[in-house]
């Protein structure tokens, strides 16, 4: 049996291309779903970061719009009460005018120079003749400037903002100021300038004054309480716009635009967590696995199809392979070999089995040949005899000994000496028939076999041979003389070995006897006696 190896054991042509397959889809599904969540997650986060950039700028430009349109009203009412300041019902007109035309303002308020509060709108409010201290809008009295104050608590209980306008007189003297409120909490007009947008995707919007106070903030409980510094704060209180990446006060990262409003020196910040941010990225990610999931099948399946296909004439020829001593070689050759590499590895075990089987054959004869005189050896007389005696032909055998033969090759050399064995051989075949089987059995020993002939015929055989032998000259020893011992089968004995036996005595007898004779098997129905002549 060819090979060694165990077919049920190892792992096939078939399995390896499957899971190869299988391996490289796996790599490259898990390949596009990393660069699919690199891509989408830079993506979502740069979007996410714009977005809050350009709503915070927006946001921001719409506050320092409106912020600079309420100095401007401020300006033209201050400069109306400021032509008869004393004038109760002027300021008490224009304040009224000021509140009701635009619904910015909570409350607006006169107070002179000595912090008293003059006039108010609306009525309502009761804070007339209340004097305001530092901490309660008292600062542009000291400034003497146009002021937006930080978050305090209005003498009325609110907490507010408010921004205040210098009322000087027609020489400049100051003669106080006007000042408008803002509510922080509760419905103002900030909360409708910034805060008309709920937002459940996890983003917010606060605004903190120069201070880090909160002046709007989605949830508004949060409004007036001062914050943690961190790098947005410290980057838009200087001034600066722009989008940033960092983690909060409660540890969360979150992705910031922020821009700051001039006039106030207010930041604007839009954030959203990255982990909102992100949460569609699994969805995203779901989806790229369900669309590519079938192709991915069907892509398996046709793989298989196709393995299955290319390792089937290889495992054929592996299986032939390993069988070799049971397949025939017309079952190698009808394996469909359908592409290069197995047509020929199929052609090479087809012709490497013939070489083998023709090398083997050669072998074996040259095992039952003799090199010298090319006459079966004795293993090759022994098949060959088998052979004859298994068909039930009767055959005598001649055994055949080169007399003295020592001497030739001492006084001629050995060389001689295989000239003279291999000359004795070609007289034997000259002599013989097709049938006959003349066999070179040791050094200068012969046997032949003559199918088909009594002992009668085959004595008249070695004496016709030994005188051929006797008259032959062989140069340059002249004269060799052959013994002959004769014997037959059936009649000398029904074994084979034992009918060699036989002529090998005969022989035996012959040397004897006086040599350059012919001896023959004592045995019934052989009368004569041979002579040497
Ligand atoms: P006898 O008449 O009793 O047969 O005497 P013999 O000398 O022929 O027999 P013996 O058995 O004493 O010697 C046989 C010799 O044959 C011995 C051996 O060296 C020689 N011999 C055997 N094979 C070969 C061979 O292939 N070539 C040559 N040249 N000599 C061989
Ligand atoms: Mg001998
Ligand atoms: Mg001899």
């Amino acid at each position: 049996m060819l090979g060694s190896f165990n077919l049920t054991k190892q792992i096939d042509l078939k399995r390896l291309i499957f899971l190869l397959a299988f391996f490289s889809m796996v790599v490259s599904l898990g390949n596009s779903l990393y660069a699919t969540f690199k891509v989408q997650k830079s993506l979502l986060i740069n979007d996410t970061l714009e977005s809050n950039r350009v709503y915070a700028a927006k946001l921001a430009e719409i506050t320092e719009l409106f912020l600079q349109s309420v100095i401007t009203q401020l300006q033209f009412s201050a400069q109306q009460i400021g032509t008869n300041f004393s004038s109760a019902s002027l300021r008490q007109n224009e304040l009224y005018r000021l509140h009701r035309q635009t619904s910015s303002f909570n409350s607006v308020v006169v107070v002179d120079s000595t912090g008293k509060v003059l006039s108010s709108e609306p009525s309502t409010l009761n804070v007339k003749g209340f004097v305001v201290k530092e901490g309660q809008g008292a600062m542009p009295l000291t400034t003497q400037e146009v002021y937006i104050s930080k978050p305090f608590i209005s003498p009325a209980g609110n907490l507010i903002i408010s921004v205040s306008y210098p009322i000087t007189a027609s020489d400049g003297g100051y003669l106080g100021f006007i000042a408008a409120s803002i509510y922080l909490q509760g419905d103002n007009i900030l909360n409708r300038l910034l805060g008309e947008h709920h937002y459940n995707d996890g983003s917010y919007l606060y605004v903190v004054d120069q201070n880090r106070q909160l002046i709007y903030h989605v949830d508004s409980s949060q409004v007036g309480n001062t914050i943690a510094s961190n790098a947005v704060i410290e980057h838009v209180m200087s001034g600066y716009s722009g989008v940033m990446a960092l983690r909060n006060s409660e540890n969360r990262e979150v992705l910031s635009g922020y821009a700051a409003v001039p006039v106030s020196g207010w930041g604007i910040v839009a954030q959203r967590s990255t982990d909102a941010t992100l949460s569609q990225l699994n969805s995203t990610l779901l989806n790229v696995v369900k669309s590519t999931l079938p192709i991915t099948v069907i892509m398996l399946m046709l793989i298989l199809l196709l393995g299955s296909k290319i390792a089937k004439p290889l495992w054929q020829l592996a299986v032939g392979v390993k069988a070799m001593d049971r397949y025939a070689k017309s079952d190698v050759q009808a394996i469909n070999a359908w592409y290069f590499e197995a047509e020929h590895l199929k052609q090479a075990i087809v012709s490497g089995t013939e070489l083998v089987g023709k090398t083997i054959q050669e072998y074996d004869l040259d095992r039952q040949k003799d090199p010298l005189t090319q006459l079966l050896n004795r293993r090759g007389m022994l098949a060959k005899i088998e052979h004859c005696k298994d068909s039930g032909v009767p055959f005598s055998m001649i055994a055949l000994d080169i007399d003295h033969f020592k001497r030739i090759n001492d006084h001629f050399g050995h060389d001689v000496g295989d000239h003279v064995i291999r000359s004795i051989a070609e007289l034997m075949l000259i002599g013989a028939r097709e049938e006959d089987i003349i066999c070179r059995t040791g050094g200068e020993e012969f046997s032949i076999f003559l199918p088909d002939v009594n002992l009668n015929q085959a004595y008249s055989i070695a004496e016709r041979l030994r005188l051929q032998v006797h008259h032959h000259t062989f140069m340059p020893v002249e004269q060799v003389n052959i013994s002959l011992g004769v014997a037959h089968w059936p009649s000398s004995a029904s074994e084979l070995s034992q009918v060699i036996k036989q002529a090998d005595k005969a022989l035996y007898k012959a040397k004897h006897t006086g040599r350059n004779k012919t001896e023959v098997d004592d045995i019934d129905g052989f009368s004569r006696t041979p002579k040497a002549s």
